[in-house]
């Protein structure tokens, strides 16, 4: 019979989960902000991002129709915070279009879509890699996908339950392939991921402080224990 992993994977949710609480994500008032905060964190911190979806607010610019109409230099003075601007405020624009005449603007129509083909639509947009097309998907559309980061990559080869240098796809199935398609636990797991890439399985991880080390003596961190 084959092992599987369903074990083990909830275990660390839940210690996460016990020890962070929930990370109620995303931070957006609505799915439209949602799929545009997913471009503006593309390769900078949140904390970069956020001050760019302000500036977005602020300028009463969160409209998929402002967006398609704006110019991109418009746009692009209003997400300087988020770095590679020039390049952000192109996909934005672009991507609203796509929101606008394809989905009428309606979150509820694009998250009607069979949610591969709704993958495959964003993929083939410019600009838009695995991460932002499955934060789109599990972030603004609700849909079972797990979203993969660096920090994912990083604590599950650290932990040794991936081998060092997994491709995403192969990081994305050690999830879907143990874990029941829920979407709510989906969003909340891959958000304890992001807090604990960030706070203690750093570049240099701070082991000691780790929830996951080791749990109930049964399950431990490969790199962790030492
Ligand atoms: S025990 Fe250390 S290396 Fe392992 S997941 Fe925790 S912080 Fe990362």
């Amino acid at each position: 019979m084959a092992v599987t992993l369903t074990g083990d994977l909830l275990q660390i949710y839940d210690a996460l989960f016990t020890s962070f609480g929930h990370q109620h994500w995303w931070p957006a008032k609505t799915p439209f902000e949602t799929m545009v905060g997913a471009i503006l964190t593309q390769n900078v911190s949140w904390t970069n991002a956020a001050q760019a979806v302000r500036n977005l607010e602020d300028a009463g610019m969160f409209d998929p129709h402002l967006l398609t109409a704006a110019d991109t230099a418009d746009i692009a003075r209003l997400i300087v915070p988020s770095r590679y601007y020039n390049q952000k405020a192109e996909r934005i624009r672009e991507f609203a279009g796509v929101y606008v005449r394809e989905f009428g603007a309606d979150p509820a129509a694009m998250a009607a879509v069979e949610t591969g083909e709704l993958r495959e639509r964003l993929l083939a947009l410019r600009g838009f890699g695995e991460e932002t097309a499955d934060t789109i998907l599990l972030y603004a559309c609700e849909k079972p996908v797990f979203v993969v980061d660096a920090y994912t990559r990083r604590i599950f080869s650290r932990y040794g339950l991936l081998p060092e240098g997994a491709s995403y796809d192969r990081t994305q199935r050690l999830f879907a392939d143990n874990l029941e398609e829920d979407a709510e636990l989906f969003n909340d797991y891959h958000a304890q991921i992001v807090h604990l890439g960030k706070t203690i399985c750093k570049k240099s991880p701070l082991c000691d402080r780790c929830p996951i080390r080791e749990i109930h003596g049964a399950l431990w961190c490969a790199v962790g224990r030492g």
